[in-house]
């Protein structure tokens, strides 16, 4: 019986991974009614790496085969940097994150990982690597203790707490008579949308993942929130690839690389000073949200991922 133990318990795990894998999926993207299965192949190998270059090559991809969505996306973001992506709704935008987390595999093209094609790698393990922070964080109903220690499940109270810190949660938490073990979600305590986004970003430290993918929110928060948020991103970003969907320009000025994506296409990339002197459709976007005109108004809610 001690014989089977070890496997059986390795099992357990692989099975929590996967559970938690695929809540993740369906929490961050809001597509539970998708179709379209991926499958690790027989001979898939897991992503072990501290720093990951991603590259997207020549990238083509449609939901359905009859609805080409991106046509031959290209970028590459070296290990540690930033790469912004703008572009009015319905760019394919969002599409690109889902594609990285492989909820979706391209229809020509390939995107890598350290060279290693994501369709090579196993899920859960690609899945590990990668920390969300979405528009909209979507919380359990269950405890702020377990909502912040979902990004890393044995974690200890002591790194819980230190995360809540780092994402300047853990005054807000013991204020609250239950401290940790407040219920929120639906069923429980309504926290705030900076408050909600304060949990994912906790979440994520803890988690530690190498790739971040943030989807900033199109609405939502006040100024001065937002502020302090963008501040705490910033940080939580450095020294990981980030891929940040955006929707405020004044916020990625000091991204690596801008890419600008129109009808599922790459139209410009450059830094935000080269994107300027192009003067071309960045420059225009920029010029209409300095005036505060936004060309772009989000819609209601944005969607998940
Ligand atoms: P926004 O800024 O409004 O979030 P986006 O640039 O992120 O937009 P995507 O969400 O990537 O845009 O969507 C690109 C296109 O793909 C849209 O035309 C959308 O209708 C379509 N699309 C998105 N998800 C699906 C899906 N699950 N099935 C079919 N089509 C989809």
């Amino acid at each position: 019986l001690t014989q089977l133990y070890a496997p059986l318990n390795f099992l357990g795990f692989v099975y929590r991974e996967i559970k938690h894998a695929l809540a993740d999926m369906e929490r961050m993207f809001g597509l539970m009614e998708q179709g379209e299965e991926v499958a690790d192949r027989a001979d898939a190998r897991p992503l072990q790496t501290s720093q990951a270059a991603i590259r997207f090559n020549n990238v083509d991809f449609g939901y359905e085969s009859n609805r080409q969505i991106l046509f031959d996306v290209s970028f590459s973001i070296p290990a540690g940097k930033t790469l912004a992506v703008v572009g009015s709704s319905g760019a394919g935008k969002s599409t690109l994150s889902r594609l990285l987390f492989r909820f979706y595999d391209v229809h020509s093209g390939s995107i890598t990982i350290n060279d290693t094609d994501v369709r090579d790698l196993t899920q859960a393990s690609l899945r590990q690597h990668i920390g969300i922070v979405p528009q909209d964080t979507v919380l359990f109903n269950d405890s702020i203790l377990y909502n912040i220690a979902y990004g890393k499940p044995d974690a200890s109270e002591q790194e819980i707490v230190q995360a809540a810190k780092a994402a300047s949660i853990h005054d807000f938490v013991m204020s609250l008579p239950d401290g940790y073990q407040t219920q929120v979600g639906e069923r429980g305590l309504k926290l705030s949308g900076g408050e909600k986004q304060r949990v994912a970003i906790a979440r994520t430290i803890l988690k530690n993942p190498p790739i971040l993918i943030l989807d900033e929110a199109t609405s939502a928060l006040d100024t001065r929130t937002e502020r302090v948020i963008q501040d705490e991103l910033r940080l939580v970003a450095r020294d990981r690839t980030t891929l940040i969907i955006a929707h405020r320009l004044s916020t990625i000025v000091d991204a690596d690389e801008i890419i600008v994506m129109d009808h599922g296409r790459v139209l410009e990339r450059g830094s935000h000073r080269g994107l300027i002197q192009q003067d071309g459709r960045y420059a225009q976007m920029w010029a209409l949200q300095q005036s505060g005109q936004d060309p772009d108004p989000p819609s209601d809610g944005g969607d998940a991922i």
